[in-house]
């Protein structure tokens, strides 16, 4: 991993991978998604930005989960929220 200034970020040593390929709240209220990201938390995956209930997004927030990682196929990246950074793995 990248150097980086964000203690969320080089805290984590395992990403957690996504356990389906399905956004969790997306599936409970009948909508669909764009792409998909894990919450490195609590291991839940849930919609991008691009997806119109951005569930992600508002999972980080709602909870202070600070960091997600991509659960798309061939992307190996982390975001973290309150220091709005990114670094690949
Ligand atoms: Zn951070
Ligand atoms: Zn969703
Ligand atoms: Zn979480």
């Amino acid at each position: 991993m990248s150097a980086t200034a964000c203690a969320h970020l080089s805290a984590i040593s395992t990403v957690k991978g996504p356990a389906k390929r399905e956004c969790s709240e997306c599936v409970k209220i009948g909508s669909s998604w764009v792409h998909l990201r894990t919450c490195q938390e609590c291991g839940v995956t849930l919609c991008c930005d691009n997806s119109p209930n951005r569930h992600a997004t508002k999972h980080a927030r709602a909870s202070h989960h600070p960091v997600i990682a991509s659960a798309e196929p061939g992307e190996r990246w982390l975001y973290c929220y309150p220091h709005d950074a990114f670094a690949e793995y």
